[in-house]
């Protein structure tokens, strides 16, 4: 069940996501409870995409860091063609049904990720050419194995989104959905990003616990200049830290300077690149005149 569509790819033929958007006072018939005879069905077959929060939430759950959870529950997956990276709940080995399915149902229910909450609901994230801001709508999933459209119960979506606990999620998504819809709305006006901003949109998107090792280190400080109350924040609260991995990536990918810059940063960067050049030189003239030597052998003496 995937549950968090682009605007771009709906509707499709045969796509269980109806082909018309709705809004949150929409009125939908859908019940699901435990007495129904597809009780797990649709976690059987699972296709959930995974936000920031819904990682911080599952590793607090199973008590992990962060990266022991990717490496343990999800597997990456491609936003955008050889961009953006996002990360999906990896299914059981050699199954397609969700980890933490159990008889019983589902074994983290209080902290079940976005997707979970919303299905059979899809949130759609989306900008209008002439629009500065995002807008949400919905749409509606219907696949045939889920039996909850036949129950005799009548709800609003923002019912519904209230009634599973999907308010807060929504509050905590919004940064990265905005960061997803902005590159792929920006098209090619940003140039394609560098790997290693690539690196730092994973880290701190999905791997919060390495995020604030980085955010804490020297390297960091040394270019950033963050007061000491700010770095106790960061240090402290996960939500404050992922936002600010939020307002970096728009700071590093979009050219949306917000965070201080120490005055001197760039002038001790040169200093070091200077200062490594050197000790380069030192050592080319120890080992003698190169030009006789063919072009790779000059690089093996520097190996
Ligand atoms: S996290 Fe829970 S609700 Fe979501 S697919 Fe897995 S078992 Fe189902
Ligand atoms: S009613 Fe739908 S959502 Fe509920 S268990 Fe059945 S398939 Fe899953």
């Amino acid at each position: 069940m995937e549950k968090f569509i682009d605007i771009n790819e709906i509707p499709f033929p045969l796509s269980p996501v109806q082909p018309s958007l709705i809004e949150g006072d929409a009125k939908i018939q859908f019940q699901c409870h435990k007495g129904i005879a597809c009780f797990n069905a649709c976690c059987k077959n699972i296709d959930i995409s995974l936000t920031p929060y819904d990682i911080l939430r599952l590793k607090h759950r199973l008590d992990m860091t962060s990266s022991d959870f990717l490496v343990k529950y999800t597997i990456p997956y491609e936003l955008e063609k050889q961009s953006l990276a996002g990360v999906k709940l990896l299914p059981v080995e050699n199954g397609t049904a969700c980890q933490f399915m159990t008889e019983e149902g589902c074994s983290v229910y209080e902290d079940r990720p976005t997707a979970c909450r919303y299905y059979p609901v899809a949130l759609l994230s989306m900008r209008k050419q002439n629009e500065y801001t995002e807008r949400e709508a919905y749409a509606m999933v219907k696949e045939e194995h889920c039996l909850g459209h036949f129950e005799p119960r009548t709800i609003t979506i923002n019912e519904y989104r209230k009634e599973q606990g999907v308010e807060e999620y929504d509050e905590h998504g919004k940064g990265w959905r905005q960061l997803v819809l902005k590159k792929k709305s920006s098209g090619p006006s940003i140039g394609t990003p560098s790997k290693r901003s690539l690196q730092l949109f994973f880290m701190a998107c999905y791997d919060i616990d390495n995020f604030r090792k980085f955010v804490m280190s020297d390297s960091f400080n040394e270019v950033y200049d963050l007061s000491a109350e700010v770095k106790e924040q960061l240090q402290n609260d996960e939500i404050v830290l992922m936002n600010f991995g939020f307002q970096l990536i728009r700071h590093v990918m979009f050219n949306e300077p917000s965070i201080p810059m120490k005055a001197d940063a760039l002038d001790k960067r040169v200093a070091r690149k200077k200062e490594r050049e050197e000790v380069l030189d030192g050592i080319v003239q120890k080992l003698g005149p190169m030009e006789q030597l063919e072009p790779e052998d000059k690089y093996k003496h520097l190996d």
